[in-house]
């Protein structure tokens, strides 16, 4: 059994796969090739912005936005004790400070209040300038972007949605990526949307930013390549990568993410009562991009971990340490703030077989495998 069961995607794919990467092969184009703009064209489509800019991965996306908002030294950039570090990693790596806050206990979210016990504790200290919040839609479930976009309009700050779980997820109507003033994705191989290597997006509906994203994302160019207006990077999306992105895409629109959400729920109902299943808000479909289950304690969870393993099916932690907690960030401001709910969930959390291709016979042997 696989984790996330790309081999049978690429069997079900295959032939359009194939030939994409061949049309490549035989036109040659391989960096910013016409594949790479029917792409960006589709996913807009797709999740409703206007304007998509593809690059190298999503730690790059979230950068390439942190740069253009002139992200650096005396800003400090919110984002949730739960997340992967990339959220905000370019950011510190820009001379930003992150401010951790806790989570929400029903959907691992950033907790909205204490991202505003967070801003008033930085204003009060004034040593930094509340400048950005980066929501992260924790394994697919989008946050809640009602409260967010009312904080983030309260305090000025710039509102980033890391959806690099949530390619798929949807809230009031909306697909994730279509929130906050810019939202960013990833094409990781794992992800809801991989390609067969790294991938990235950044979205926003404002002109302006997709503007300076396309210059920073190749070395800052102006009206050509060696006008060079500003620092930038080089970050772009092979076009090999876009031509199986095209057919993937198409898949997790068609059929993927109504049999995500068929696997969650034969997993919802089997373990309903025994563990506690994914909370997904009113109004929200989450990606699942991954399947967790939170168990009783610490010693339940590496039960079940230890039983599973034994059983041969593979399992995951997501993720086994809050960010607060991490060596990288032991030196930091704002290190000192209520974590409970991230610590309780980081001791209870384990994460399951999960993909559209997960066959019935499949989620019985993993429920069998823990009951
Ligand atoms: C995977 C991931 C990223 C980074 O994406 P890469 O393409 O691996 O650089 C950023 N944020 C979150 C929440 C992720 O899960």
């Amino acid at each position: 059994m696989e984790f996330i069961d790309l081999k049978t995607q690429y069997r079900v794919l295959k032939k359009e796969i194939d030939v994409g990467i061949a049309n490549v092969l035989e036109h040659g184009q391989f960096i910013m090739g016409k594949e790479v703009e029917e792409f960006e064209k589709e996913l807009g489509k797709y999740v409703g912005r206007q304007y998509v800019i593809s690059c190298a991965n999503g730690t790059d996306a979230l950068q390439i936005i942190y740069m253009a908002y002139g992200i650096g030294m005396g800003d400090a950039v919110f984002c949730p004790d739960i997340t992967f570090i990339a959220s905000v990693e370019p950011a510190c790596m820009l001379g930003a400070t992150p401010v951790f806050c806790d989570i929400d206990p029903k959907t691992y979210n950033i907790c909205t209040n204490s991202l505003e016990e967070r801003i008033a504790e930085v204003i009060k200290v004034g040593k930094h300038k509340p400048k950005a919040v980066v929501a992260v839609d924790f394994l697919g479930n989008p946050a809640d972007y009602v409260k967010l976009e009312s904080i983030c309009n309260k305090y000025n700050l710039i509102l980033v949605e890391d959806a690099a779980q949530s390619m798929g997820a949807s809230y009031n109507g909306k697909q994730c990526c279509k929130f906050g003033h810019s939202a960013t994705t990833s094409f990781f191989p794992a992800k809801p949307l991989g390609c067969y290597g790294d991938g990235g997006a950044i979205f926003t509906d404002d002109y302006d930013m997709a503007k300076l994203y396309k210059s920073i994302r190749v070395h800052g160019k102006g009206a050509s390549k060696y006008e060079n207006i500003r620092i930038g990077s080089n970050s772009r999306l092979d076009t090999i990568q876009a031509a199986i992105l095209l057919p993937k895409l198409k898949a997790l629109e068609e059929c993927e993410m109504v049999a995500r959400q068929k696997v969650a729920k034969f997993y919802n109902d089997a373990f309903e009562g025994k563990f506690v299943t994914p909370y997904v808000q009113e109004g929200a479909m989450s990606s699942y991009a991954q399947y967790a289950l939170l168990a009783e304690n610490k010693q339940e969870r590496d039960e079940m971990v230890r039983r599973l393993t034994k059983a041969n099916i593979p399992n995951m932690i997501y993720y086994p340490y809050p960010m607060h907690t991490l060596k990288v960030f032991e030196n930091i401001d704002y290190k000192k703030a209520n974590f409970v709910n991230a610590d309780s969930y980081c001791e209870r959390t384990f994460s399951l077989p999960m993909s559209a291709y997960i066959t019935q016979e499949e989620q019985e042997e993993v429920i069998n495998s823990i009951k």
